[in-house]
């Protein structure tokens, strides 16, 4: 009945029997564990092999679930490369010029997007048409409008769209939503994300507006806004922000260096949050109620996450976070499994509309009204 809980089981049992096998023979015997799951496994292909591309693929390695099988890029060298790396087929291989014909290619059952932003809404609506399941890197998109556009494409193509939100499945992550949930934190009064990094390269496309979409806030302010809503468990109704800029040649017009902003949430409760690409150290989510906090830090980098709260330590142990997150999109798509927290295309469109609230908050330099 419960197959997961016997493959676990049978895994603990065969690694007890570890020294008396031969390497081969336990390869031999996990191969038939994973048979004997009959769980059906999520065939990916992965399109635009970058370095998250990468991490993706060696995390899958370690999935139950989920397999990597094809590829699309545009950089021959690579798709040769990840072949041999991933033992992946001719007949699974794409560019972008004929990636379309994957719609004739029964082994594949999802594409997963991890092109630079700009991309992703062409790429997702690409892959939707083709009849196939989508996982797309976040930010989902650009902007609303293209968000929208990208969920009515899986709609009607009858397949899932999910959003790479890795962090909705960390441990410690769950731990703190589901104490607030339950009213250990009494009445949520205060969040406070603060996510940025110092970026290098000037040339890269994060720092390109026509690739990325805008700068920090796209990229790795993203974290704080998702955690607000995520931590809090309300959607924001306004939003005001302030943007710094030290550097105006390395981030150019359109590209953010480092905003502030402050989301308002129906219950009463304010987030106070700054985006940067211009600091290191500055990964830390913080959850204050009227009966207790939370806090973690490093909150939103790959691990392992960690943290402190009113009822002591958060330091749940760290899994490969990429790992997860394919096990549970398996569910997700498979099986119909309902997530904690959703990682559909709403979600990501949610994370935008309040993107471009902050965009059009800076510019106004007044409070904005939002509906989410
Ligand atoms: P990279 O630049 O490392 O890789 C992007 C890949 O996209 C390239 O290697 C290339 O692969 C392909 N590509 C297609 N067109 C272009 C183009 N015009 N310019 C540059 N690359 C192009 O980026 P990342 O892997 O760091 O990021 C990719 C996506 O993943 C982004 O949306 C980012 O926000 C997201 N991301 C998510 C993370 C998370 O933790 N969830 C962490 C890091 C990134 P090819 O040569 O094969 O075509």
């Amino acid at each position: 009945m419960n197959s997961r809980r016997d493959f676990i089981q049978k895994i603990s049992f065969s690694a007890a029997a570890l020294p008396f096998l031969s390497l081969r023979g336990w390869a031999h015997e996990r191969e038939n564990m994973i048979m004997a799951t009959e769980e059906p496994v999520l065939r990916v292909a992965l399109m635009g092999l970058g370095g998250y591309a990468n991490r993706v693929a060696d995390a899958m390695k370690s999935s139950a679930r989920a397999r990597l099988v094809g590829v699309v890029s545009g950089t021959p060298a690579k798709i040769k490369d990840w072949q041999q790396r991933f033992n992946i087929p001719d007949k699974n291989c794409y560019n972008y010029e004929n990636f379309d014909s994957i719609r004739n290619n029964p082994d594949i059952d999802v594409v997963y997007v991890t092109t630079p932003n700009a991309l992703h809404h062409n790429n997702v609506l690409r892959a939707a048409a083709a009849g196939k399941h989508v996982i797309c890197e976040k930010p989902m998109a650009l902007n609303p409008k293209q968000g929208r556009e990208m969920i009515d494409a899986c709609k009607k193509a009858n397949v899932k769209l999910l959003v790479g939100y890795r962090m909705h499945f960390e441990s410690n992550t769950l731990e703190i939503i589901n104490r607030r949930t339950k009213g250990e934190l009494g009445k949520i009064l205060f969040f406070q994300g603060l996510s940025g990094f110092k970026i290098g390269d000037p040339t890269q496309w994060r720092l390109n507006k026509e690739l990325a979409g805008g700068g920090s806030l796209m990229d790795i302010g993203i974290y704080a806004i998702n955690a607000a809503r995520y931590m809090i468990g309300e959607e924001p109704v306004w939003v005001s922000a302030q943007e710094i800029k030290t550097d105006p040649v390395k981030f150019k017009q359109g590209v953010d260096e480092t905003i502030q902003f402050q989301l308002g949430f129906p219950g009463g409760a304010v987030a106070s949050c700054l985006s940067t690409y211009n600091m290191n150290n500055l990964d830390r989510f913080f959850l204050n109620g009227d009966k207790g906090f939370a806090e973690l830090m490093p909150a939103s980098g790959y691990g392992p996450i960690k943290g402190s709260s009113s009822s002591g330590p958060l330091d749940l142990p760290h899994r490969t976070h990429q790992t997860v997150q394919m096990d549970e999109m398996a569910g997700i798509i498979l099986d119909g499994k309902q997530p904690i927290v959703p990682v559909d295309g709403e979600e990501g469109l949610r994370d935008l509309k309040i993107i471009a609230a902050i965009y059009e908050a800076v510019k106004t330099g007044q409070r904005t009204d939002l509906k989410v």
